[in-house]
């Protein structure tokens, strides 16, 4: 197979071709472009949607450009969370120290919005001039008696995973210690890794309010610091993007014996497999009833809604290329059902086990990379034949460039992917973007020199 770096090829398995345990979850290889995006950028993915909190970045203000609409969680209250802040550190800082600065910026925040939360990310450069983040978020706390919680988000300490750790890590600061008198006697839910994109959270909120299940806390969509604080009323915490909330998930059963489980709303046959797992958990005869009616009745119209679209994609060929595994091997299946075939799939943060789900999934001749870079993407879906690409907002242009069709799953969209509405938009996006005409001229343009 190609590669122009050797060290690059204990991540990449072609399913049938050879079993071997595929290296993952480490560092990139030196001199392979990687996808994946910084520390920082991912504690601020997973705590920017709590929405009355001011998000302060520590650092030049090239680091603020990552801000709401790189993302665009909704919110049903507060808009703080969509301002931008950053104390716009400059050579004098970099050479003296930041600390005063810091704590300058934190004192007019207050003055000005008068927050009960404030989150302080560290970035690259402040790993490295070494600024006390500890100390001076300590004191602003004592100050005006609010939370001022630091994120050890600076750079040179890893990938986008670690800065998911350290977002999780800040919110175990911000969680309170179970309260007793509440154990045994909850029926609601955490809803863990949902950042309502395009209102995903709502929908499925809405489906465990309709079987008797009420929702406690969600980290992070939707999310306020009052609910936040009380994430340990619930008596489960239900785990969709295991990449950035498993580690929090197992400090809370650790630290307060509150269990967890994976779940996954995306496509029809996952969505319905999670509802039966929570519905399970509370082994309540009307809760399991009342979920099969509802699974029932949202399949049957989600189906008949994808019967339009699906035979028009029958024969055509998907590449995956994403954050976690669990949103991979989800939509692995997510393209079986609207009868596409995968040939290619590749994550950035991909653990272990969920290599090994995609290896028992996968068709044989399937690619299947871990921390692909762009010119191993490329050759992948050129090799493969691929229509379609799937991925975030850094594949966009390469999927163009090729004359091949894409959905961004992460970060620019409208409309939401998650549940039985979201499965019916997703085929409908599908397609959309793999029928559209453009690509005849696109490739009748020049884009042929590319397939
Ligand atoms: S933290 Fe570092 S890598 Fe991330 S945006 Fe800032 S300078 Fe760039």
């Amino acid at each position: 197979m190609f590669n122009e770096l050797e060290e690059r090829q204990d991540f990449i398995v072609i399913k049938g071709r050879h079993k071997k345990a595929m290296k993952c979850d480490s560092h990139s290889v030196s001199g392979s472009v990687s996808q994946r995006a910084c520390v920082y950028s991912g504690a601020r993915v997973v705590l920017n949607p709590i929405a009355d909190a001011v998000h302060l970045v520590h650092g030049p203000i090239g680091c603020a450009a990552y801000t709401w609409d790189i993302r665009g969680s909704l919110s049903s209250g507060s808009e703080l969370y969509r301002r931008s802040f950053c104390t716009d550190l400059k050579e004098r800082d970099i050479v003296f120290g930041g600390n005063e600065r810091l704590a300058a910026a934190i004192d007019k925040l207050v003055q000005l919005y008068a927050p009960k939360l404030i989150f302080v990310y560290a970035t690259c450069v402040v790993g490295v001039i070494g600024d006390d983040l500890e100390a001076v978020c300590k004191a602003a706390s004592s100050k005006y008696g609010i939370d001022v919680i630091p994120v050890q988000s600076s750079g040179f300490m890893g990938n986008k995973a670690a800065g998911y750790r350290a977002a999780c890590d800040a919110l175990l600061k911000l969680i309170e210690p179970v309260n007793t008198d509440n154990i045994g006697k909850s029926r609601s839910i955490n809803y863990l890794g949902d950042f309502n994109l395009a209102a995903e959270t709502w929908i499925i909120s809405n489906y465990f309010r309709s079987i008797g299940i009420e929702i406690n806390a969600v980290l992070t969509g939707d999310s306020e610091y009052a609910k936040l604080k009380k994430t340990t009323d619930a008596c489960l915490n239900i785990v969709q993007c295991a990449g950035s909330m498993n580690y929090l998930a197992h400090k809370l059963n650790d630290l307060y014996g509150m269990p967890y489980i994976d779940v996954s709303f995306l496509g029809i046959q996952d969505t319905s497999e999670s509802l039966r797992k929570v519905a399970a958990f509370f082994n309540d005869d009307d809760i399991i009833l009342k979920t099969e009616e509802m699974i029932k009745s949202q399949t049957a119209k989600a189906n008949q809604a994808i019967e339009r679209y699906k035979h028009h994609l029958c024969g055509k060929k998907a590449a995956i290329y994403v954050g976690g595994g669990f949103k991979a091997i989800s939509l692995l299946k997510q393209f079986r059902e609207i009868g596409i075939d995968v040939v290619m799939i590749g994550t950035q943060n991909g653990q272990p086990h969920e290599y090994d789900t995609l290896q028992e999934l996968a068709d044989e001749g399937v690619i299947i990379v871990d921390d692909a870079n762009t010119s191993e993407l490329e050759q992948f879906i050129l090799e493969k034949g691929a229509d379609i690409l799937v991925g975030g907002v850094k594949e966009r242009f390469l999927a163009y460039k090729l004359g091949v069709a894409f959905i961004d799953h992460n970060h620019n969209r409208k409309h939401p992917l998650s549940g039985y509405e979201g499965a019916v938009n997703f085929a409908k996006e599908v397609y959309s973007t793999v029928c559209s005409p453009v690509w005849k001229y696109a490739l009748d343009q020049g884009g042929d020199s590319a397939r």
